[in-house]
């Protein structure tokens, strides 16, 4: 393992200093990716910023409905969480289907959006990566990529090597419930310090010409909040992760929603996808085709399908993932159907 400096400032504007100071540094909040990385050999940062002391913990809910969780709030406190659990159920069931109780005591709200992807070749420094490596070629595309994106990364939209997902489920749940973060940063040239506000939505990127780069975040940048609006709608919401095993298992396709219907109606929709992208995905396409449609499994379908017309999944010598067009139709129809509380019809998917 390269060496590095260890520090812990007291508060986060310290912290931005120390970072933005060394183009080598990186904040460190709860650790369970980013030392994973350090003893494979994946990241090999000079210093390394501890935030333990430099991010809130509160979960404080404002007086319009709105909820602020701070950036060291853990995953598990999150989770159980009273307001969270009536309010927004959707990120609750994201945080529990998102990693074991011993990870979810450790992990944090900021760190859990800042988590890199799972694609095995990433993690691996023995075979090409793009991600890791501009000049390397992308051993998914011929390789292993059951895992792998389908929305975003193809020829249609000038990506032309990662096909990796965005791992968290969290902010699979965030997208779909319009937050935003906190960002406080080194100000502009390096001139003191600034705050910002990102919705999740814009925080993660699609790969582009450079997967190097998860998030539009910049050097130095620090996720202190995020913030969630009030939203009567995110009541009536859930978490859908469909994945290999029950548990320890990242998601092949995860969908976050939320329905309000009236009459039969389709009156208001959120739905974002996971394991789909480079980035957690709000379906827009969906949910305009949602919004007026009646309330039926035949609605949702065409819904789901209508969001997945650029598709463009990868057929490799290992495994290919075009199976997930057809687990998105099906997740995407059984989570809305449970919160309509529509009767199933004969088709499955
Ligand atoms: Fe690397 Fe992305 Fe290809 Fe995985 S999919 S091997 S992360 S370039």
């Amino acid at each position: 393992m390269k060496p590095f400096t260890y520090t812990r400032p007291d508060d986060a504007g310290a912290a931005v200093a120390a970072v933005g100071a060394d183009p080598g540094a990186t904040f460190l909040a709860g650790g369970t990716n980013l030392l994973d990385h350090l003893k494979l050999g994946v990241a090999g940062p000079s210093a390394l910023v501890d935030v333990a002391r430099a991010t809130s913990t509160d979960i404080v809910e404002r007086d319009d409905g709105g909820l602020v969780i701070g950036a060291g709030a853990l995953n598990a406190d999150v989770a159980a969480h009273p307001v969270v659990r009536r309010d927004h159920p959707v990120l609750a069931q994201a945080l529990l289907d998102g990693a074991s109780g011993q990870l979810r005591n450790m992990a944090t709200t900021g760190g859990n959006l800042l988590q890199r992807t799972r694609c095995a070749y990433f993690a691996d420094p023995t075979t090409p990566c793009t991600k890791r490596d501009l000049t390397q070629p992308c051993s998914a595309r011929g390789g292993w990529a059951r895992y792998h994106a389908i929305l975003g990364a193809g020829s249609s939209t000038g990506g032309a090597s990662c096909i990796a997902t965005h791992p968290s489920d969290m902010a699979v749940a965030l997208v779909a419930l319009d937050a935003t973060v906190q960002v406080l940063g080194p100000g502009h040239e390096g001139v003191g310090q600034s705050t910002r506000s990102v919705p999740v939505a814009e925080l993660h990127r699609l790969p582009g010409d450079d997967p190097t780069r998860d998030t539009v975040l910049r050097h130095g940048d620090l996720i202190t909040a995020v913030e969630l609006p009030p939203s009567p709608i995110a009541r009536n919401s859930a978490y859908r992760k469909v994945r290999d095993r029950a548990s320890y298992a990242f998601a092949l396709v995860s969908v976050a929603a939320a329905l309000e219907v009236r009459d039969g109606v389709v009156a208001d929709v959120r739905l974002a996808l996971g394991g789909v992208a480079h980035k957690p995905w709000r379906a827009t396409r969906a949910e305009a085709a949602l919004r007026g449609a009646p309330a039926t499994d035949e609605s949702f379908r065409a819904a789901a399908r209508a969001e997945l017309v650029d598709a463009e999944p990868v057929e490799t010598p290992l495994g290919g993932n075009a199976f997930k067009l057809d687990l998105v139709v099906g997740a995407v129809t059984d989570t809305l159907r449970r919160l309509g509380k529509a009767r199933p019809t004969k088709e499955t998917a």
